[in-house]
């Protein structure tokens, strides 16, 4: 045989069993108890490379521009999220800069940088695909978003705000990561890397 014997393992059920020689756009399930498996949607990869790429671009704008202006008292300020981790760490509150810092800069930033890693390469890296997944969670662009709309809402009967590019850029951010997360397919990726393995006799 030439072909590659490709095996799933069920997540439900734990059956190892060898995967169908499936048609384009097909979901292929579990012998045993029916769950699915995998789908077999061509050109993922591309389109999770092409959102990814996207909110890198939005996030460097993200943090090079503010994200909300406030005028109080005839005075306007304004601050990028890296303005405001510093300020928090000046006002001795080391722990919240870090988490900040942590969940929507470093963590976000990790993670965009390994996707395009691992989606633009021919024959991605395996440790990179196995940190993947443990970076993930770390990364809280959504929580953060919320957070922020939540305090503009309460800020906004004590001064004027202005919503800054960095505001449409973290919501944009939001919605093209949650988009990169639904596309993505791990397996594809697994099996490039398989692919391009040498194989053993
Ligand atoms: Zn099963």
């Amino acid at each position: 045989m030439n072909a590659r014997s490709n095996l799933s393992i069920c997540h439900d059920c734990d059956l190892l069993q060898r995967e169908p020689a499936e048609p384009s756009g097909a979901v292929v399930k579990c012998v045993r108890c029916g769950a699915v498996l995998y789908r077999c949607n061509p050109g993922n990869r591309e389109r999770t490379l092409a959102l990814t790429l996207a909110a890198a671009v939005l996030f460097l704008i993200a943090n090079a521009f503010p994200i909300v202006g406030i005028e109080t008292q005839g005075q306007h300020n304004a601050s990028t999220l890296l303005g405001a981790v510093l300020t928090l760490w000046r006002d001795h509150d080391g722990l919240v800069a870090l988490l900040v810092l942590v969940t929507t800069v470093l963590a976000p930033a990790t993670e965009i940088a390994m996707m395009i890693a691992v989606l633009a390469a021919r024959r991605p890296s395996i440790r990179l695909l196995r940190w993947l997944p443990a970076i993930r969670p770390w990364a809280m662009i959504e929580v953060f978003v919320l957070g922020l709309l939540v305090s503009i809402q309460k800020l906004s009967h004590l001064a004027i705000l202005i919503p800054g590019v960095a505001l449409w850029s973290f919501i944009g951010l939001m919605l093209l990561l949650a988009a990169k997360s639904a596309t993505f397919n791990a397996r594809d990726v697994w099996q490039s890397v398989s692919l391009s393995e040498p194989r053993r006799t």
